[in-house]
C-alpha cells in the first residue's frame, strides 16, 4: 500500500504530495458521488505538467493504480482509488480568454463554471455542461453536451487542441494538424489515452439570452411532454429544452440565446403545453442560468446515472419514462431529458471518438439518496429504469453519464467499429493499460515490451 520515499522525491513534484496522515487527506479523497469513499494511499496535487509527468513516472514505478481528478464529478467514481495514486489536477485550473481571436485557454483541472465566467465579460461562451462546478476535464474528453450545444456543437467540437502527457511520460501537442489520430480519439475517448493539462477552445458570440421554466403535476406530464415534443421537433437551434421528470411533477425549461432572444418568444410556446403550467420567464444571466440547479447535486450524496440516446421521443417511451419516475424512490431523483440534434448533427458519426451525433434526445436516469440503506432500492430504480428506458435507446451511448463500469460499457457505447480504432490508438499511446481508471477501452494488440518510460531532461 505504501509508496517508498525514495519514489516520491519531493523536489521533483512542486504541488502537494498529501499522504493518509495529512491534516487534510480526509477531505482531499473525496470525489462528488458520496458512493465513494476510498483511500488512495498518495494524492498529488500537480501544479504543472512536469509535477503530472513526475506523478505519472511514480504510479508507474510504483506499480500503483491511477486515478485522474479533474472536477471528481466521474459518476462511477474513477477519480479515485483504495491504495493507488490520485493525481489531482484542481491546482492547475487557470482559465484566460483571449477576446481578439475568441480562443479560452483552460487548465485540465478547471471546472464549467470557470470559462463561463471568463467569457462573460467579452460576451463569449464556449458549449459545455448544465452544472457549473462539474470538470471541465472530464465533460470535454467524452464529448460535453449542454444548452448552448444545438447552437455551437458538443464542447469537443469547440476544441482547438490540447497538452496531452501520455503514460511514457512524453508530452504530446495534440491537434487536427499535429496529431489528427489522437485528437480524433481524445474527442470522446475519455481519458484513455494520458493526462491532459491544458485545453485551447474556440469561443462564440453568445448574445441576449432567454430562459423560462414551467412545472406540471405529474397526472398531466404525458400530455404536456407529447406536446412539447411536437414543438421541440421544428425548435430552431438556437432553442434548446430540457425537462425532469421526479416522483411529483415535470419541470420544463426552454432557454434561448443570441439575436432571437431578445425576446422571449421563441421560449413562450413552450409554457402552453396544458392548462397545469406554472412558472414563466427567469430573467437570468447566463452565468446564473447555469449555475441555477447547482445545489440540487452537490458533492457527497450518494448518487447514480445511466443514461442512453434517442431518435425522437415517442409516446411509448415518454408514457414509460412517466411511470418510472412515479416510482422515484426519492423525492430528488429523477428522469433528465435533453434536446439535442442541431450544430451537434452537422458533423458525420465518425468525425469524433464521441458516438451520438444523430441522437434527438439524451435521458438519463438519476437516483439521489444519502443512506447506504437505501442503496439497493435506489440502484435497483436507476437500473430497471435505465434498462426498460435502453431498449427504446440507439445501440450506441454517451460514456460520460454511466455509472456502471466494466470491460463492455465502452465497447458498447462506442460501437464496434469505432472500439477497434480506439484500440488501436491505446495500443500506440498506453499499450500497458495505465489510465484504466476510465470506461476503460483496451489496448490492441496487447503489448509486445515492456513500458518504456522517457527520461527527464
Ligand atoms: P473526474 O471524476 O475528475 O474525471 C472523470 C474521468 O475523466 C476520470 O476517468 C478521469 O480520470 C478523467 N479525467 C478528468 N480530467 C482529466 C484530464 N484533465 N485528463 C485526463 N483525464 C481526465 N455531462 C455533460 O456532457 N453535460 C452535462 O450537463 C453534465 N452534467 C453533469 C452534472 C453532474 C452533477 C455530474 C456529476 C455529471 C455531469 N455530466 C455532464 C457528466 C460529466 O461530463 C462526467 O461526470 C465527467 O466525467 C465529469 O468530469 P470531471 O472532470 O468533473 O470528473
Amino acid at each position: 500500500m505504501k509508496i517508498s520515499a525514495a519514489a516520491l522525491s519531493p523536489t521533483k513534484i512542486s504541488g502537494n504530495i498529501i499522504r493518509p496522515d495529512h491534516p487534510d487527506y480526509d477531505r482531499l479523497r473525496q470525489v462528488w458521488n458520496g458512493s465513494f469513499d476510498r483511500y488512495p494511499a498518495l494524492i498529488i496535487q500537480a501544479r504543472n505538467t512536469e509535477d503530472v509527468r513526475n506523478a505519472i513516472r511514480v504510479a508507474v514505478a510504483e506499480a500503483k493504480p491511477l486515478a485522474v481528478r479533474g472536477g471528481g464529478h466521474s459518476i462511477p467514481g474513477f477519480s479515485t482509488c483504495d491504495g493507488g495514486i490520485v493525481l489531482d489536477l484542481s491546482l492547475m485550473n487557470a482559465v484566460e480568454v483571449e477576446p481578439a481571436t475568441r480562443v479560452v485557454t483552460v487548465g485540465g483541472g478547471a471546472l464549467l463554471g470557470q470559462i463561463d465566467a471568463a467569457g462573460a465579460p467579452f460576451g463569449l461562451a464556449t458549449p459545455a455542461g448544465v452544472i457549473s462546478h462539474t470538470g471541465v476535464g472530464g465533460l470535454a474528453l467524452g464529448g460535453g453536451m449542454g444548452w448552448l450545444s444545438r447552437r455551437f456543437g458538443m464542447t469537443i467540437d469547440s476544441l482547438l487542441d490540447a497538452t496531452v502527457v501520455t503514460a511514457t511520460g512524453d508530452i504530446v501537442e495534440c491537434s487536427a494538424e499535429t496529431e489528427p489520430e489522437l485528437f480524433w480519439g481524445l474527442r470522446g475517448g475519455g481519458g484513455n489515452f494520458g493526462v491532459v493539462t491544458q485545453f485551447r477552445f474556440r469561443m462564440h458570440d453568445l448574445g441576449p439570452v432567454a430562459m423560462a421554466n414551467w412545472t406540471y403535476p405529474l397526472s398531466a406530464a404525458a400530455t404536456a411532454l407529447r406536446a412539447y415534443r411536437d414543438l421541440a421537433r421544428t425548435a430552431p437551434r438556437v432553442v434548446a429544452t430540457s425537462f425532469s421528470l421526479s416522483s411529483a411533477s415535470l419541470s420544463l425549461t426552454a432557454f434561448s440565446s443570441g439575436n432571437a432572444a431578445r425576446t422571449a418568444d421563441p421560449i413562450q410556446p413552450f409554457g402552453q403545453l396544458g392548462p397545469a403550467a406554472e412558472g414563466g420567464v427567469l430573467g437570468l444571466s447566463y452565468c446564473d442560468f447555469q449555475c441555477r440547479n447547482d445545489a440540487f447535486v452537490p458533492w457527497g450524496r450518494r448518487y447514480y446515472s445511466r443514461g442512453g440516446f434517442l431518435h425522437d421521443l415517442e409516446d411509448a417511451t415518454i408514457a414509460e419514462m412517466v411511470d418510472a419516475a412515479a416510482q422515484a424512490p426519492t423525492a430528488e431523483s429523477e428522469i433528465y431529458v435533453l434536446q439535442l440534434g442541431g450544430a451537434i448533427s452537422d458533423l458525420p458519426e465518425e468525425a469524433t471518438a464521441y458516438s451520438g451525433r444523430a441522437a434527438g434526445y439524451y435521458w438519463v436516469a438519476n437516483p439521489i439518496w444519502d443512506l447506504t440503506l437505501d442503496d439497493a432500492a435506489c440502484l435497483g430504480w436507476g437500473r430497471a429504469t435505465a434498462r426498460q428506458l435502453m431498449a427504446r435507446s440507439m445501440d450506441t451511448n454517451y460514456v460520460n453519464e454511466q455509472g456502471d463500469s466494466g470491460s463492455d460499457v465502452a465497447e458498447k457505447a462506442y460501437g464496434a467499429t469505432k472500439y477497434r480504432r480506439l484500440s488501436a490508438l491505446k495500443a500506440r499511446f498506453d499499450s500497458r493499460n495505465l489510465f484504466r481508471l476510465n470506461q476503460n477501452i483496451l489496448p490492441d494488440p496487447a503489448p509486445s515490451s515492456p513500458q518504456r518510460l522517457s527520461q527527464p531532461e
